[in-house]
């Protein structure tokens, strides 16, 4: 599956995102990458989103952060989540993200980075840290988050809005304190964009249809509140319903309970297969590189009228 990869790799490196190839190699790519996330992994990623707002609003937000007023993750409810992840994964949890949201909101953030770096050592040596942020505090962090960065092997992902931030300060400031700095899918394209995934609120799709052209799917596996979700929809959804008054259902088997899994095999198999909730989830409708423009909050970003 290299070649899948390499194939999004071109994609978003030499071709414009509005042109009728760009879209085609991306649906492409899609697919292959579908297949790849229908069985079980030999090891994942987790997300950890340490808070769910976010001080960028963008419209058709995927964690629905627009929506939310704030929301920190206990740092305290961490350690032992990590504990119990790390102990029953080991080497299958190849890399902890720290996201949002925007995670650099959250004032313990480094103790996030500590924690999963102590239990990392003792299970998983070679296991991974990162934070994905927007950017937009990383240059107004103390030398103390830098110096823990380093210590804690923290790669930091950064999104580029194209935003009128200084991405070179923050390239040269993480060279200055040896902390691996990276773009998330950076195309040197100019103007970001966006994906915009209705739900169906009446709930009638097919689960395994929608399933298989689903982008999150076994690929942005959340941890929330001692549970593993296969995608960041279902984790956020009750923000959603929550801000707009709407119903969606989200049930016991929309996510797996780490403490009562028996193993990671059967974690592993939870997340390669569709939930109840991808009843919800209109694929068939998604669009995919709309121009980037901040929320209005509307219920329109995120569903189609019923
Ligand atoms: S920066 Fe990310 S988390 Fe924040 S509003 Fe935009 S898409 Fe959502
Ligand atoms: S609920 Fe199912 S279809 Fe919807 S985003 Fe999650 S995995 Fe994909």
């Amino acid at each position: 599956m290299q070649i899948v990869t390499a194939l999004g790799m071109v994609c978003r490196k030499f071709l414009s995102p509005q042109s009728a190839a760009y879209r085609a190699l991306t649906a492409f790519y899609q697919r292959l990458d579908s297949l790849k996330r229908q069985y079980s992994r030999n090891s994942i990623t987790v997300a950890i989103n340490v808070t769910q707002h976010c001080n960028l609003n963008c419209a058709c937000c995927n964690q629905f952060s627009p929506l939310v007023d704030e929301y920190f993750y206990p740092v305290e409810t961490f350690q032992n989540e990590c504990g119990r992840l790390l102990a029953v994964g080991k080497q299958k949890i190849s890399m902890i993200g720290f996201q949002g949201g925007e995670p650099l909101l959250h004032p313990q953030l480094a103790e996030f980075f500590d924690i999963a770096r102590a239990y990392f050592d003792k299970y998983n040596p070679a296991g991974r840290i990162c934070v994905i942020s927007n950017g937009l505090l990383l240059l107004r962090q103390p030398e103390s988050f830098w110096r823990n960065c380093k210590k804690n092997n923290v790669i930091i992902n950064i999104t580029n809005y194209r935003i009128r931030l200084d991405y070179n300060a923050m390239e040269m400031t993480a060279k200055k304190y040896g902390v691996q700095f990276e773009y998330i899918e950076d195309s040197g394209i100019i103007e970001k964009t966006t994906n915009r995934m209705p739900f169906d609120m009446a709930g009638t799709q097919d689960v395994k249809s929608t399933w298989r052209l689903c982008y999150y799917a076994n690929k942005c596996i959340n941890l929330r509140e001692g549970k593993l979700y296969t995608c960041p929809t279902v984790q956020g959804a009750h923000f959603f319903n929550s801000y707009f008054g709407t119903h969606l259902e989200i049930s016991e088997k929309d996510s797996i309970d780490i403490y009562k899994a028996k193993n990671i095999d059967e974690i592993l198999d939870f997340l390669s297969k569709p939930v109840p909730f991808c009843r919800y989830c209109n694929w068939k409708a998604a669009q995919t590189q709309i121009p980037w423009r901040t929320s209005t909050k509307s219920i329109s970003e995120w569903a189609d009228a019923p």
